[in-house]
């Protein structure tokens, strides 16, 4: 067959890389960048470079699901069956399980890595299918405390701002996050504005010194977890030099004269101590953001994965309000998606804490609209289980029912025991998965195959509000489908045995699309003046998009709160859910590594992507192992009250005393200890996200005593 070439989204990071798959009809040959996509303009990381390697047939033989399989018990060897027969035995089990313990005994988690056609697909099937509101993505793990962040500040879920404003900005300030490894071609773009443009500051904020803190001009290396003492700190500099935009603050903000008394007590000298840097970088760094011409904030897991995530993140816009650094060219605080359409899913309302088009769960009358666009009345009408709720409650013998898609929460989950004992409880668990060998899949009554990258036809949005294409190059594997489709279908035989039509009723991804389109009518995200015909011929836009594309949001000084005024948001300092003691002296953060992704299951099935780390390790500081006479490459337990792992020591200058740190993604396969590195994490969880707090756990690190 001739080669051909197929324009589609790199499937790993929230930048959103435009792609150029080449294939042949029937295999996928190579990938390279797309030239024209305003993300990456032609460039990819390893990650993205590889990805051709996800997908030979030698993957695709040995590590891919392909056909639809049943365990006859937990603990079997699962055996394949027909699609048909899969649909119907799970419809009938759902409808079984409904009909005895009630809707809301049915719990569907899905990813950030699904396209927002399947979201808004696996939202229909679970509010308005099987009635129940237990919904949730593993985008709960990664992006929702930058959601309630922003719409408590600003009013609305809508990063301001855009890639090119990092060119553009004078100084950027990068907080929990390290893009020269988890967002490669963002921070390819940050060196090049720094090498253009004398006089530009980077600021780094972070407990470990990262790749991306060796190119900062001020690391202010805290303590972990200290973030919001910090921007206490810092604002308390800015009030006492002067630096405040006061014309904006008057005009455009509510609640500074609240925080103003907060941070009085925050003197630099104080958040020096409790951050553990020094006061004189406080005050520097104070400067540099405030009286920059163009101020911009990078922040990622660092600040979301807290017990005071959304406390982080408000702190941190706080500042921006304070000097007035959003809302113009360079400037703002711009989280950074973690998933490649963690945004998707929010604007779809796939999340139990949203409705499609950003409307609230918590209010009737957004309740009401949704009836209305579906057209389905009774939907359930409150939020439902956020991740870590979902599995503590089929723990409990509540949920009795879990659809797991697109996502391996028998790793990725903190507290492990408690998830696996939730899975081990459930009546039914049904896995729909591209990847065979996940751990989750151990767990399944039944495995659903599900096509994947270079397979799969829709739409995703990265960091920036950009929507892009993603289309299919070559058939799906085996007897893969589509995620929407596998939901429709079996929807539709839960719908025939509840006696109605069915509720979801797309015959293609666009159909998917427009529906979600609608939802948007009049919202802050508003694309209804956007077509699929449109994204096909000019490319991915940035929403909201009515008349166009829109690059930056709130340049009037309007912002999306009922008045038009951004709120300042004051919340203490907290210190994390458990704190270091001298029986687990070592605050332990979880990172990523620069080559590989989430669990692996993509990833890990390309060689050369571990030549850059191939094995897990602990590192902690050299200091700390002389201390506790720990050689390099001696095996420890890493122990917290919850579990614990085997793991070698790695002496690592850049961790700081008393840190130590794993890289997430590695799970029971790799480590010889059951559970994986999150057997140590814990569930504890900020109270307004429900975020859980993977970036700090307090363990105890000690010799591997042989048994
Ligand atoms: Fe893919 Fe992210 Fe790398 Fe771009 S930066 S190629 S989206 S992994």
């Amino acid at each position: 067959m001739s080669m051909q070439e197929t324009k589609s989204t790199c499937p790993y990071c929230g930048v959103g890389c435009g792609v150029v798959i080449e294939h042949d009809g029937t295999q996928i040959t190579g990938v390279r960048g797309d030239p024209d996509h305003p993300a990456n303009f032609g460039r990819l990381c390893t990650k993205g470079t590889n990805l051709h390697l996800t997908a030979t047939p030698v993957v695709i033989q040995h590590q891919r699901l392909r056909e639809p399989a049943k365990r006859a018990a937990r603990g079997a060897t699962p055996e394949v069956i027909s699609w048909e027969q899969a649909n119907r035995e799970i419809a009938d089990k759902l409808l079984a399980i409904r009909a005895e313990h009630g809707p809301e005994s049915i719990g569907i988690y899905i990813s950030g890595q699904l396209l927002t056609e399947d979201y808004h697909a696996f939202n229909k099937l679970a509010r308005a299918v099987l009635g129940t509101p237990h919904i949730d993505s593993n985008s709960r793990l990664c992006m929702s405390s930058a959601v309630v962040g922003y719409k408590q500040a600003l009013g609305a879920d809508a990063p301001p701002c855009s890639y090119e404003d990092i060119e553009l900005a004078d100084c950027i300030l990068v907080s929990g996050a390290n893009p020269a490894w988890a967002h490669p071609i963002l921070f390819r773009r940050l060196e090049a504005a720094r090498n253009g443009k004398p006089g530009h500051k980077l600021i780094v904020i972070d407990p470990r010194k990262t790749e991306t803190a060796e190119l900062a001009d001020l690391h202010l290396q805290i303590r972990p977890g200290t973030d919001v003492a910090l921007c206490h700190g810092l604002l308390h500099a800015v009030i006492w030099q002067g630096w405040t935009a006061d014309k904006f603050i008057a005009q455009h903000t509510e609640g500074f004269d609240a925080l103003k008394e907060l941070v009085r007590d925050w003197a630099p000298s104080r958040a020096a101590q409790v951050c553990g840097v020094s006061e004189a970088d406080i005050w520097q760094a104070a400067e540099w953001f405030a009286t920059s011409p163009s101020a911009l904030s990078l922040y990622c897991q660092g600040l979301n994965q807290s017990s005071s995530g959304t406390a982080k993140n408000t702190a941190l816009i706080n500042l921006h309000l304070a000097t007035g650094q959003i809302g113009k060219p360079g400037a703002g605080p711009f989280s950074l998606t973690g998933q490649p359409n963690a945004m998707g899913g929010r604007e779809s309302g796939g999340m139990a804490t949203l409705l499609p088009g950003h409307r609230d769960p918590a209010k009737a009358e957004d309740w009401a609209e949704i009836e209305a666009l579906w057209g389905v009345p009774g939907l359930p009408g409150k939020r439902g289980h956020t991740a870590v709720e979902m599995f503590e409650a089929a723990a409990r013998g509540e949920i009795k029912a879990l659809w797991i898609a697109c996502t391996n929460p028998a790793q990725s989950m903190p507290d492990q025991a408690t998830v696996r004992q939730a899975l081990e409880r459930c009546e039914l668990v049904v896995l729909q998965e591209a990847f065979a060998h996940t751990a989750t899949a151990k767990y399944a009554d039944y495995l659903l195959p599900a096509a994947t990258w270079g397979e799969k036809e829709g739409t995703v949005t990265n960091s920036e509000r950009r929507i892009s294409r993603v289309r299919p190059a070559v058939p799906a594997a085996g007897e893969s489908r589509a995620d929407w489709r596998i939901a429709r279908d079996i929807g539709a035989l839960v719908d025939a045995g509840l006696g109605r039509a069915p509720r979801i009723a797309a015959d293609g991804a666009e159909d998917l699309w427009l529906e979600h389109r609608d939802a948007t009518r009049g919202r802050d995200l508003d694309i209804t003046g956007l077509s699929w015909a449109t994204l096909d011929a000019d490319g991915p836009q940035q929403w909201p998009y009515v008349t166009g594309s829109t690059p930056r949001l709130y340049t009037d000084g309007r912002f999306a709160t009922a008045d038009g005024r951004a709120r300042f948001i004051t919340r203490p300092y907290q210190a994390t859910a458990e704190t270091t003691s001298p029986q687990r002296p070592f605050a332990l953060t979880t990172g990523r590594m620069r080559d590989q992704w989430h669990g692996m299951s993509r990833s890990g099935s390309v060689p050369k992507l571990f030549a850059h780390e191939g094995r897990p390790l602990v590192r902690i500081n050299p200091g700390d192992a002389a201390a506790a006479k720990l050689a390099e490459g001696e095996l420890v337990h890493v122990r917290s009250s919850r579990g614990a792992v085997v793991l070698p020591i790695k002496l690592d200058e850049n961790i700081a005393p008393a840190g130590a740190d794993i890289a997430m993604h590695w799970g029971d396969e790799f480590i010889g200890a059951q559970l994986g590195i999150n057997a140590v994490t814990h569930g504890a969880f900020c109270p307004d996200s429900k975020q859980p707090e993977l970036k700090f756990s307090a363990v105890a690190i000690e010799p591997a005593r042989l048994p």
